[in-house]
This record gives C-alpha cells, sequence and structure tokens, in this order.
C-alpha cells in the first residue's frame, strides 16, 4: 500500500520566552518548547494509525501541523507527496487540503450553538458552492441519528449525539482522511464504544484513511491498524496493533501498559505511570525517558536513543531487544 500520509522528519518549535521589556528586567534568556521533534511516519491509504501518550507529548500538536492548522518549524507533511507547507503549487495544496478533515474532542465546543444541525452539516460544502440538496438529512442517517434533527440546535442533543454531528460534517466535504483528536474521550464510556465502532463501519464504508489521536490504549486497540508512542514530542516505538499489544517493546509503552485497564486483565494489578512528563522548555539530557525509566543505564543519561528496527517495530531505546 502507497503512503496517503508522509511525516517527514517534522519538528515544531514554540517561542514561550515572556514579553521583551521583562526579560530586560529580570535578565532572562529566550525560551522555546520543542512540542514535536524529528517526528517521521507513514499512513497507508485507507488505513488507521494511532499516535499514543500522555498530555503534552505532542500528539495534538502533530494533529494539527497535519490538516495544515499549524506550520512546522522544520520537516513536512506530504499528503500523496504534497508538501502542505512548502509546495510552490498553490492548486495542488488546495486539492488535498480539501480531502482533509479534522474531528475534536469536545463535540459541543466545536458545534456553533446559534445554527442549526443542517447549517452545520452543509457548510463544509456550501462555502465551496457545492450542492448541499439532502446533504443534511442523508448524513445524519448515516450517522445514527434522524433526518428530522436537521432543524435541531446542539444543545438539544447528548455528547455522543453532538459527536454524531461532528462526524457528518466532517464527510461532509467527501474527505479522503480524517484526523481525530481525542474524539471519544469526553464521553461515557458506553457512548465512546457506539461511536467508535459508527467510525469503524465509515472507514469501511467510504474508504476513510484515519489519524487517530488518543492518550487511551484501549481506545486505540480497538481501531488502528499501526500505534506510535509519542514522548515528549519524539516517537519511541512504532508498531503494529497486535505486534504492540503482544510485545511492547520501549520502557514507555510497557509503563502504559500497566496503567491500562483490560478487558482481559481481571484481577490484574493497575500500576499508575510512575513520575511526571519532565519539563519540555528543559528536557532531560540523552533519553528523555530516563528519569522515569525502571532499567536506565549511564548511557541513557547522555545519549539520545535514535529509532531502529527491533522484530516488526521500531523502537527508540538502547536496551530494546
Ligand atoms: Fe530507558 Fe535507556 Fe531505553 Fe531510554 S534508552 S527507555 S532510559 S533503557
Amino acid at each position: 500500500m502507497s503512503a496517503l500520509i508522509s511525516v517527514k522528519n517534522l519538528t515544531r518549535v514554540f517561542d514561550v520566552s515572556k514579553p521583551w521589556l521583562n526579560r530586560v528586567i529580570e535578565r532572562l534568556p529566550k525560551a522555546h518548547l520543542t512540542a514535536v521533534s524529528d517526528v517521521s511516519f507513514e499512513v497507508p491509504e485507507r488505513s488507521v494509525y494511532a499516535l499514543v501518550g500522555e498530555s503534552g507529548s505532542g500528539k495534538s500538536t502533530i494533529g494539527k501541523m497535519v490538516v495544515g492548522l499549524l506550520r512546522p518549524s522544520s520537516g513536512a507533511v506530504e499528503i500523496e507527496g504534497v508538501d502542505l507547507a512548502n509546495s510552490a503549487d498553490a492548486a495542488a495544496v488546495a486539492r488535498v487540503r480539501a480531502d482533509i478533515q479534522m474531528i475534536f474532542q469536545d463535540p459541543f465546543a466545536s458545534l456553533n450553538p446559534r445554527w442549526r444541525v443542517r447549517s452545520i452539516i452543509e457548510e463544509p460544502v456550501a462555502v465551496q458552492g457545492g450542492d448541499t440538496q439532502g446533504l443534511a438529512e442523508r448524513l445524519l442517517e448515516q450517522v445514527g441519528l434522524a433526518a428530522v434533527d436537521a432543524d435541531k440546535y446542539p444543545h438539544e442533543f447528548s455528547g455522543g449525539q453532538r459527536q454524531r454531528i461532528c462526524i457528518a460534517r466532517a464527510l461532509a466535504s467527501e474527505p479522503r482522511v480524517i484526523v481525530c483528536d481525542e474524539p471519544t474521550s469526553a464521553l461515557d464510556v458506553s457512548v465512546q464504544a457506539q461511536v467508535l465502532n459508527l467510525m469503524s463501519d465509515l472507514r469501511e464504508e467510504f474508504g476513510l484513511t484515519y489519524l487517530f489521536i488518543s492518550h487511551d490504549l484501549t481506545v486505540v486497540q480497538h481501531m488502528a491498524d499501526v500505534i506510535g508512542v509519542l514522548y515528549l514530542g519524539r516517537l519511541v516505538e512504532e508498531a503494529p496493533r497486535d505486534e504492540l499489544f503482544a510485545t511492547p517493546r520501549h520502557p514507555y509503552t510497557q509503563m502504559l501498559f500497566a496503567a491500562a485497564p483490560r478487558m482481559d486483565g481481571f484481577g490484574r494489578e493497575i500500576v499508575p505511570p510512575k513520575g511526571e512528563i519532565p519539563d519540555p522548555i528543559n528536557p532531560p539530557s540523552g533519553c528523555a525517558f530516563h528519569p522515569r525509566c525502571p532499567i536506565a543505564v549511564e548511557r541513557c543519561r547522555r545519549e539520545r536513543p535514535e529509532m531502529r528496527a527491533v522484530g516488526g517495530a521500531r523502537v527508540a531505546c538502547h536496551l530494546a531487544q
């Protein structure tokens, strides 16, 4: 399968310095936060790639760069070989941008409360001058709501129903790629499963490619073909889903698994993640995970591990086997 999305050495640095006058008075240097550092992965067409990590790992920043809401500081996001941020071919960039949509975590915040559902769903098509006749009704039925819901307002729906409206709006412009940023984490557990099942069905029906962002391993187990684990802005492990769940190789992945509840893990002790994510403005030397790593050795403090192939996975750890 050819890659529909290619993320190449993607890096995003934010200037988080205090205002100039404060820096002069307090004699402070400029401060920079590296939210994403040298991340590379590929997503074949019609597959689901999940990015997993704790809050602050850079996964949402990557999602925003993939949809073009943020420019990379360096590196590139290519959709069908078109570099979204740096291509000189404006027509090609506009064409591939139209193929990408995003679903956000909070379905209520991402719906205009003053618009009827019909206008919300039709908007992406209407701004392009497309045909919206019957569109909202058809999409509402495809996401498990009723055609008559088109005349209601967002506050008349539950959280799960609102996320279905967000999915309907994302589908309106017939995208090929949907970036899903924690799409179920604001929902009740019972509703989460319904929304995930719907997204799986729509993937088959519309031939969609998902970049799925989540902090929750049980959610990505449901959806993903390949999983990338992020820590402090870097990819530390990438493997096909079944391989990752059978043999997590990076100590951070193992820590996430130990902390995650499992359907087959009745009676299993749940071990909360040890330590805190370090300050990304002053990250640890060498392997950024070394202050929390139970098997760290001296080399880990001075030398950053590069990604390398281990079995069927790619892992950034000196000791992974
Ligand atoms: Fe732990 Fe060292 Fe591997 Fe980093 S490189 S995960 S500190 S063993």
